[in-house]
């Protein structure tokens, strides 16, 4: 159905998926801010980089394909945007940013409390690089050593740093179908491993509302994004103490979301969710 291309089609999916599977919810917006990459035309493409290692590398239901190939081809169906995979040229264990684009890491990160994080760093509304942390600590554990588990946390963390927001918070209703809904039971049914179409409609609306003059994706000297200082590398420890202000936090706690200023305008935000 999408040989030809594989762009969604919003107006048919949101009218045919979207009353089915959000039966009472509002379409209400979930971007986080005003926060988009800076680009000079639609669609851009933005850098994954693939720093994932060892159960990361392939999902057991369909062999020869990655959890981030998946997450990669499932956010380039927006019809504003593409993300395509890239070589690893960070640590995993530090998964240092890369200026204008994401690194997807996973690692031992200890016994912190958090399943995943994004972080993302942005200039006035700009975003000018991002990482996702997977900590394989909770991921090796029996509760979420799944393919699903770790295909919608992989999808949602990347749903991130796009601009989005989750669609729903709470661990216990019925899945919307998105992985930008939080469930205890990730593979549904519905599955929520994957993006649904009201994700697509809020990238349009993040990305279709203006064009930069100049990118703040794909540049690898940053113009929009001068040297961080040095409170940003000190964030990138995993500590909540380095995270700055908790700017939200629903589920008693188990889903957060932390805000840093970083001064010049630069801040850091950093989408936390806790392993139950
Ligand atoms: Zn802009
Ligand atoms: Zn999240």
């Amino acid at each position: 159905m999408f040989a030809t291309s594989h762009k969604i089609s919003l107006a048919a999916l949101l009218f045919g998926t979207l009353s089915a599977t959000l039966p009472g919810a509002s379409l209400a917006s979930h971007r986080w801010g005003n926060y988009h990459w800076a680009r000079t035309s639609n669609p851009f493409t933005l850098k994954l980089g693939n720093n994932l290692s060892g159960a990361w590398k392939s999902d057991p239901r369909q062999p020869n394909q990655s959890y981030l190939g998946t997450a990669s081809s499932d956010w380039s169906m927006s019809s504003v945007l593409d993300t395509t995979i890239v070589t690893s040229i960070t640590d995993p264990s530090s998964c240092k940013p890369t200026s204008g684009r994401v690194e997807v890491c996973n690692a031992d990160y200890g016994n912190n409390g958090w399943l995943g994080i994004a972080q993302i760093w942005a200039r006035g509304s700009h975003i000018t690089q991002g990482v996702t942390k997977m900590n394989d600590t909770y991921f090796n554990t029996q509760s979420y050593n799944t393919p699903a588990w770790r295909q919608m946390v992989l999808c949602q963390e990347i749903g991130h740093t796009l601009g989005l927001d989750h669609q729903d918070e709470n661990f216990y209703n019925p899945n919307l179908g998105t992985c930008m809904d939080y469930t205890s039971n990730p593979s549904g049914l519905p599955s929520n491993e994957h993006p649904n179409a009201h994700d697509y409609v809020q990238l349009e609306t993040i990305y279709g509302n203006h064009l930069d003059k100049t990118g703040t994706v794909n540049q690898s000297v940053n113009q929009a994004a001068p040297a961080l200082p040095e409170a940003a590398n000190a964030a990138r420890q995993l500590g909540t103490a380095q995270w700055g202000k908790l700017i939200k936090s629903t589920n008693q706690g188990r889903t957060e979301r932390y805000e840093l200023d970083l001064g010049d305008g630069h801040k850091l935000f950093t989408f936390v969710i806790w392993a139950d």
